[in-house]
């Protein structure tokens, strides 16, 4: 089975925290800046969905998940 890879680009994060919000298990925010901490790189198949809608809330872009097609590749 193919695990979907998260990343987040922290050039990009204006810490709008909405990925925190909607995942807390797989994101954080850091205190001093409020931008975005990946907890969770390869989140387990209950967080999948979370993990999608995290990419579409952030307002700013910086969240990317590779989705490997069932091939993997
Ligand atoms: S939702 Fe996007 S902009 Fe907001 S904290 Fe998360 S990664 Fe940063």
């Amino acid at each position: 089975m193919s695990t979907p890879h998260l990343s987040v680009d922290r050039e990009r994060c204006i810490g709008a925290g909405m990925c925190a919000m909607t995942a807390p298990d797989i994101f954080d925010q850091d205190p001093d800046e409020g931008l975005v901490l990946l907890l969770d790189a390869e989140p387990s198949a209950p967080h999948h969905a979370a993990a999608r809608l995290a990419v579409g809330v952030c307002p700013s872009g910086a969240i990317t998940l590779d989705e490997p097609g069932p091939g993997g590749s």
